[in-house]
């Protein structure tokens, strides 16, 4: 709802005054509009949601169902609920999901342009592939410091990007898992609350300076180049409210091809070589035939030192002062093409025993030591099913001690908690025991709740 004042004119007027339209919903501003930092779609909703006092779910399916066409939307079932949870990061993101929430946003808040919220106005030209986080990411240190300074607490759209992995404000890198229950969060859940984890209802800011500090790390060149990234798509995203951003999406295949041209007199070969790509994908982005994924645009650009703005948007001048003999070529592998006929399997079987039968903490899971050993996972797993099930089952029992030893420590925090309500008289309910232990979602697990039910017989309830 916009309030504005009146006007001389018009309160002097005789003719009754028009009042403006209503909006169904709090018609409440996104954040940071304009800035690498905007708000994204699926923070607003949170908000709107916390503005009006209500869940997310009963948000959603009592006045979002009925805009939505998608069927398992509209009928406002649970199951379509958790459809539509599972898909949070598509709501931030360039598809028609995006666009019917944004619709409907519009329509309830009269709130305009919120396609900018999402990376609608990027999908002439960005590859869906791979380009979202599937679970919240965040920066502790921004969640922290907003709130320190009472500003706004929300989740800008730049985290939603797989290829942001640090903070350009705060120098670090984002979290992806509660440091307490140790879940990643999805973007949108039916107990969603912006900076808290909807699981164990942990404040997810950095609860200390220390913290802040100690987590930022130091300047190497992996690091230094996720930073260029984040900055990159900053200055992106910064460019979202504009009504014609000039890019096409067939901007990608000349700009490709302006760079073969450049730095390899047009030999796509030998561009592919130079880069470790496999020579028929780069023949496809040259022909603009298939659109490559973000990772590899930004990969690209960095390698060759050119801003991805000036990239997209076929800058002259910037194609002209191209780094030739860029030095970060040889750091950069795009991707890693291992044949076959590389594989020693001897050596790999060496190395999977010795990964076994270390006393790593914790023990890494197959996907780590693939990245380790430089081969696809599926190819090692072929060549050493056992060593690899083994490696596995490792990880998980070390994954299943944590949680018993968590079970156990929240089991003790229950006890001690039923005997502090009944100390002062009150009756130990499992809300009122959860306000006291600090991971009240262990509720979930049957043991938890036996203890509560034992503890509470004991004292004759
Ligand atoms: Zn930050
Ligand atoms: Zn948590």
């Amino acid at each position: 709802m916009v309030v504005r004042p009146y006007s001389n004119e018009e309160l002097w007027n005789p003719h009754p005054y028009q009042l403006p339209k209503r909006s169904r919903l709090n018609h409440i501003i996104p954040v940071a509009v304009g800035t690498p930092f905007i708000e994204s779609l699926t923070s607003y909703i949170t908000r709107l949601a916390q503005s009006h006092s209500i869940s997310i779910s009963i948000l959603m399916t009592r006045e979002f169902a009925p805009l939505l066409t998608k069927h398992y939307i509209q009928n406002g079932s649970k199951k379509g609920l958790s459809t539509l949870f599972n898909r949070g990061a598509a709501i931030n993101s360039t598809g028609e999901l995006a666009q019917l929430l944004v619709n409907s946003v519009e329509k309830l808040t009269l709130k305009q342009n919120l396609s900018a919220l999402t990376l609608l106005p990027f999908r002439d030209f960005l590859s869906s592939r791979e380009l979202l986080h599937k679970t919240k990411v965040w920066c502790p240190d921004c969640y922290q410091e907003w709130r320190n300074l009472t500003k706004t607490i929300y989740e800008p759209l730049i985290w939603t990007l797989k290829d942001v992995e640090v903070c350009s404000h705060h120098n670090r890198p984002l979290q992806t898992i509660c440091s307490n229950c140790k879940r990643q969060i999805p973007w949108l859940h039916s107990k969603s609350r912006i900076g808290y984890c909807p699981y164990c209802d942990r404040w997810l800011g950095s609860s200390n300076k220390t913290e802040t500090t100690s987590n930022s790390i130091t300047l190497s060149s992996k690091f230094e180049k996720s930073l260029w990234k984040s900055k990159a798509l900053g200055e992106l995203i910064t460019k979202s409210g504009e009504n014609s951003l000039g890019i096409k999406q067939d901007n990608i295949a000349k700009a490709i091809r302006e760079i073969i041209n450049i730095t390899h007199q047009g030999n796509i070969a030998s561009f592919a070589k130079s880069l470790n790509l496999p020579r028929n994908t780069v023949w496809m982005w040259h022909e603009g035939k298939s659109i490559p994924k973000l990772k590899f645009i930004l990969d690209i650009c960095y390698c060759f030192d050119i801003s991805l703005l000036s990239f997209l948007q076929l800058e002259k001048a910037a194609f002209q002062s191209l780094d030739i003999n860029c030095q970060k070529l040889t750091d950069t592998i795009l991707i890693k093409r291992v044949s076959p006929k590389d594989f020693d399997s001897e050596k790999i079987e060496n190395a999977l025993q010795t990964i076994l039968n270390s006393q790593q903490i914790p023990p890494p899971t197959m996907k780590e030591v693939a990245k380790r050993l430089g081969f696809d996972r599926r190819i090692i797993s072929k060549h050493c099913p056992e060593l690899c099930k083994a490696i596995s089952a490792k990880y998980r029992r070390y994954q299943n001690q944590i949680r018993a030893t968590k079970i156990d420590e929240c089991c003790q925090e229950v006890r001690q908690a039923v005997s502090a309500l009944i100390e002062k008289g009150e009756y130990p309910s499992e809300a009122r025991v959860s306000r006291l232990i600090s991971q009240p979602g262990y509720f979930r697990y049957k043991k938890v709740r036996m203890v509560l039910k034992d503890a509470k017989s004991k004292q004759n309830f």
